[in-house]
């Protein structure tokens, strides 16, 4: 038997909003819990039994969490591979090292997914202006320019072609080379959405697998703003979405849990990203699922049975931004007046536009009362 018993010591690396409510289901279960973070006062900090002050790229930061640790996970995808390397001395760290080094480059990320026959839209690497140039014209001057590493919420990502006003789409190409740092990185077309929707999917060292129902993902300024658990997709639809995400966690032999993000399109599923960690698609899982996100990568990481991932109830979730603490506090009072509806914080204490500082999140009858209840809860604050 090679499970990790509660009573073990968890580490993760990255102590955000992620860590922290990963932290909280393994404090249910009996885990010990440290995380490393570069910030002393992350969110997980105030739930956990040690934190380790550490960038992304500091091995020792890491090779320090680790030795106190039975089990390693992350909850975000930068981590550097030489950190990663140096905690696998003292604990087996999970997801592992091959399939992080693959997710954290969108460049090899991308080509891992055609190489292994899984639908993505059209793209073109660019490692210098001209090619992005060239992409461009190739691509049909709409695009989104993404960073082959860092970046989140939108952010180390150009759009190009979208803004009538622009000189010229070259214009903005070479703008757009220089506002990413010149740095290799992906130039997608930009696609007509008819939909956007995510699977979870949690697989154990021991092999079992399990993929959640999909996640329907609505974002403004490509920013996740709410998200709802089931997302009603036909069928046929959630089916294929199944295949691809359970395909993709087999083939990376994932250790702990993967949200594969899908775009709906006039021609079928895509793959737009993969996120080898909990994933905020599916912070509504505490409230529509059997077993959350949270308890499922600590089950999975520590090779247990992965718990039941069926829908007791529909549940939506908004996201709440640092613009909603600008001019007065929110009024969360209001908000928890809405039936079926909770607060979920943080801890962050510098509210910034554009940083998530917490999610509301609600239970109803129907996906849409779900989502129709946290977004009157939203509009409350
Ligand atoms: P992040 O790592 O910030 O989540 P994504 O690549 O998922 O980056 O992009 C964020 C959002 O931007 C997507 O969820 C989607 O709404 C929009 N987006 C990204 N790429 C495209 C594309 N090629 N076509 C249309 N919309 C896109
Ligand atoms: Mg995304």
């Amino acid at each position: 038997m090679s499970a990790i018993l509660p009573g073990a010591t968890i580490g993760i690396l990255g102590g955000g909003q992620l860590g922290r409510m990963t932290a909280m289901a393994a404090r249910s279960l009996g885990y010990r819990i440290q995380v490393m973070d570069p910030d002393p006062s992350c969110p997980a900090r105030f739930v956990v039994d040690a934190c380790f002050e550490g960038s992304w790229d500091d091995a020792r930061a890491a090779a320090d969490l680790a030795r106190g640790c039975d089990v390693i996970t992350l909850e975000i995808e930068q981590i550097a591979v030489a950190s990663l390397q140096a905690a696998a001395k003292y604990a087996p760290v999970r997801p592992g090292v091959a399939m992080m080094e693959i997710i954290q480059d969108r460049v090899l990320q991308k080509n891992w997914l055609v190489e292994q026959g899984f639908p993505v839209g059209e793209f073109q690497t660019v490692r210098s202006e001209a090619d992005l140039q060239s992409a461009v014209v190739t691509l049909g001057s709409r695009c989104f320019v993404k960073s082959a590493r860092g970046g989140y919420d939108g952010r180390s990502q150009v759009k190009i072609g979208f803004d009538e006003t622009a000189i010229s789409p070259e214009a903005t190409a070479a703008d757009a080379w220089r506002l990413l740092g010149q740095r290799p990185a992906v130039a997608e077309k930009a696609l007509d959405l008819e939909k956007e929707i995510s699977v979870m999917v949690a697989r154990a060292p021991n092999g079992e697998l399990k993929s959640y129902p999909s996640a329907a993902n609505h974002h403004e300024q490509q920013i996740l703003a709410w998200s709802v658990i089931p997302s009603s997709i036909p069928a046929v639809l959630e089916a294929q979405a199944q295949e691809i995400a359970r395909g993709i966690a087999q083939k990376m032999n994932l250790e702990g849990v993967l949200a594969v993000e899908l775009f709906l399109t006039k021609d079928g599923l895509l793959v737009n990203e993969l996120a080898p960690r909990p994933h905020n698609s599916y912070h509504a899982s505490e409230r529509a699922c059997v077993t959350s996100q949270f308890e499922q990568i600590v089950r999975a990481v520590c090779d247990l049975p992965l718990g039941d991932v069926s829908v007791i109830k529909p549940a939506a979730i908004a996201n709440l931004l640092g613009d909603l603490w600008i001019g007065h506090e929110p009024r969360f009072d209001r908000a928890l007046a809405v039936p079926g509806v909770r607060v979920h914080l943080y801890e962050k204490h510098t509210p910034r536009a554009g940083r998530k500082m917490g999610h509301l999140s609600a239970i109803g009858e129907t996906p849409e009362e779900a989502i129709h209840r946290v977004l009157q809860a939203k509009e409350f604050l």
